[in-house]
């Protein structure tokens, strides 16, 4: 069959266009999806199941509330129903999420005429990463602490893709082996200190969510990371301890800092820009 070439060409961008449409769609919905989970999952709530429903007025949300990004929009960042004002956190988060997956699939380079199963899974498991950092960083920022259940998500899904990345590559089996006995002391550890001291919980959360960044973003990516962020805990902490001299009372500074929070936000920062440079991150 005879296709003007100029033709074809343009057929494809149009193809791209809406692939990387739709994976925005998916992205903003995923978006959705972690603003519900970070509020409710520290209140111990279904996040699957029960209705959506307004913080203030607990009125349940319909069909026409829930659109990612297009209900925040349309209801001018307000309740239908009380009026009360929504947090822009809800659109920022359902935006970025957006973002993120139309990125990384561009750098993925995910292509519809060069779509493999590599790719997809590849995309897919990036994808659950991104999950667990969102979510443990989201609920850093608000509570500052790290949830079990999202560093317990954290560790399954290594422990998937480690499988995963053996069963494609069987070279790496010692690596996994040190990142399996980590995890396995840093929940020990976490157990132990539970009742006694329960700053330790926290310090155990990040170590067991490094690992985790470790296995998905690699020990390049991750030593950025973990240098770049004590390094900057470090400057912060002298400041105020110097600004502080009068009051030496209030020298626990330490508690103040969502570790997670800035932890999660360089980390995937510095996977996009390694990625960026065609660079692999394992
Ligand atoms: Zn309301």
């Amino acid at each position: 069959m005879y296709m003007p070439k100029n033709l074809k060409i343009k057929g494809m961008k149009n193809m791209e266009y809406i692939l990387y449409l739709f994976i925005f769609a998916i992205g903003i919905t995923f978006g959705s999806f972690y603003t519900l989970a970070i509020y409710r999952i520290p209140k111990t709530e279904d996040i699957l199941h029960t209705h959506s429903y307004c913080p203030n007025c607990e009125h349940k949300l319909g069909f026409w509330d829930l659109i990612p990004l297009f209900s925040y929009a349309f209801l001018g960042g307000k309740c239908r129903y009380c009026g009360e004002k929504i947090r822009p956190r809800y659109f920022v988060i359902e935006f970025l999420s957006g973002a993120f997956f139309v990125l990384l699939a561009y750098l993925l380079n995910i292509k519809t005429y060069d779509l493999t199963i590599y790719k997809i899974i590849d995309f897919a498991f990036i994808v659950l990463y991104f999950t667990f950092v969102v979510l443990m960083a989201g609920i850093d920022k608000e509570y500052r602490k790290i949830q079990r259940g999202v560093t317990l998500y954290g560790i399954i899904i290594g422990i998937i893709y480690m499988i995963y990345l053996y069963i494609i590559d069987h070279t790496s089996i010692y690596r996994y082996g040190i990142y399996l006995i980590c995890y396995t002391i840093f929940i020990i550890l976490s157990n132990i200190t539970l009742k006694k001291y329960a700053k330790n919980k926290y310090i155990y959360g990040i170590l067991i969510t490094i690992t985790t960044m470790a296995i998905f973003t690699g020990i390049r990516v991750t030593a950025l990371t973990v240098i770049t962020i004590s390094l900057s805990i470090l400057i912060y902490l002298l400041i105020k301890k110097v600004q502080n001299r009068k009051n030496p009372k209030r020298n626990d500074f330490y508690k103040s800092i969502c570790v997670g929070y800035i932890l999660g936000i360089s980390n995937i920062a510095f996977m996009i820009y390694v990625l960026f440079q065609n660079q692999y991150l394992l």
